[in-house]
């Protein structure tokens, strides 16, 4: 690993989470009143489900939180030191895991470590191809502006071409996300921002329409960008199309590259819509998974983004990085948890066979 910020292209910053996995979850589904396909952040009739979960069950401890599985697909795809990751981890034991798999696969974590501090968990409670995460941020949420702009940090806002912002983040303290957009954006970097979950259009609308202005891409999937739809007055249900054009219209502060907006639909084709192009939506087929092949899809979008980036930022053309995007989409839903095949293979889409 080098100490130079210089290499490296991609900020990457988010909740840090271990994921809490087990499988054939349906009874814990129904007990704690859960959707199967689903997540939220734990209330406090969820928080007894970790010790629940650590105690009772067959738990896979794996590295999670939504922009650090895309930083990892990312450097998948990559050289080495190409991608950090920012976020607010504890002072524990569930903090070195993060640390030795962002270690492992190529991450470089830019964490602020909390004195006495618990890192966020995540339980992922997979029932068939479905899974409903719950997440306790502990201290994840508590990531300070200072250290973004810290003598460790600061370099690597530096140095870096793309932001990538998980949607979640907008949740607590949204001012630190919107700042560092702002800032980046003025300095002509890309700023890709990926709705998370469909409760961030709906609760956190206005965060977004403040930060929308800073983003160059857009990502959701197809409930997302749906509950951004509800939230925006629009009538659903609407189709994929309709819905990118109108996130991609959001009014936009540099307008260069024009807004580029993403939408996955699972096995469904993914929609794109550029603004400059806002009436041609491009919609890029996927190869549905067969049954046998698919262990489960948490972080199947998380995936599909760190592959987009990690060819975006390799210079490859859209359809290309599209293209890589489901590439590492569906090999991480041949895995257990948002996790990539090791070693390593190729997955860049390269060439001119779309
Ligand atoms: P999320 O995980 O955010 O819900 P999606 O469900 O839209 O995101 O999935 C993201 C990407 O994962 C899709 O665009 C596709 O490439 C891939 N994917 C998801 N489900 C399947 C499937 N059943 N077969 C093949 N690819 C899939
Ligand atoms: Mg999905």
């Amino acid at each position: 690993m080098t100490m130079s910020s210089s290499s490296y292209s991609l900020f990457c910053i988010g909740h840090p989470l271990i994921d809490m996995q087990i499988r054939q979850a349906e009874n814990l589904i129904s007990k704690y009143n859960l959707n199967p396909n689903d997540a939220i952040l734990a209330g406090e009739r969820h928080e007894p489900i970790y010790e629940e979960l650590a105690r009772e069950h067959q738990v896979a401890y794996v590295a999670g939180g939504a922009a650090q599985n895309t930083a990892r697909g990312a450097a998948y795809v990559l050289p080495p030191d190409s991608v950090v990751f920012a976020g607010c981890v504890g002072e524990d034991e569930l903090a070195e895991q993060l640390k030795a798999a962002n270690r492992r696969e190529g991450v470089l974590d830019l964490y602020q470590v909390k004195k006495g501090g618990k890192t966020g968990a995540c339980a992922v409670l997979v029932s068939g191809h479905f899974r409903s995460l719950v997440t306790s941020l502990r201290v994840a949420k508590d990531l300070d502006e200072e250290h973004l702009w810290s003598a460790r940090v600061k370099p690597f806002i530096d140095s870096a071409k793309v932001f990538y912002l998980e949607g979640y983040i907008l949740t607590h303290r949204p001012e630190i996300a919107i700042q560092l957009a702002r800032r980046v954006s003025e300095s002509n970097k890309i700023v890709v921002l990926n709705l998370a979950a469909p409760y961030i259009p709906r609760l956190f609308n206005t965060q977004i329409q403040t930060i929308a202005p800073y983003c160059d891409f857009i990502i959701s999937n197809e409930a997302e960008a749906e509950a951004w739809a509800a939230s925006n007055g629009y009538r659903v249900p609407m189709n994929m199309p309709s819905i990118a054009k109108a996130i991609a219209l959001l009014p936009k502060a540099n307008p260069s590259p024009p807004r580029t907006v993403i939408i996955t639909h699972g096995s469904q084709s993914t929609t794109v819509v550029s603004v400059d192009q806002v009436d041609v939506p491009r919609i890029y087929p996927v190869e549905p998974l067969k049954e046998e092949e698919i262990v489960d899809t948490n972080g199947a979008g998380d995936a599909f983004a760190g592959g987009f980036l990690g060819a975006f930022l390799s210079g490859r053309a859209l359809d290309h990085c599209i293209k890589t995007g489901h590439n590492l989409a569906a090999m991480c839903i041949g895995q257990e948890g948002p996790q990539y095949k090791w070693p390593r293979v190729e997955i860049l889409h390269s060439g001119d066979d779309i």
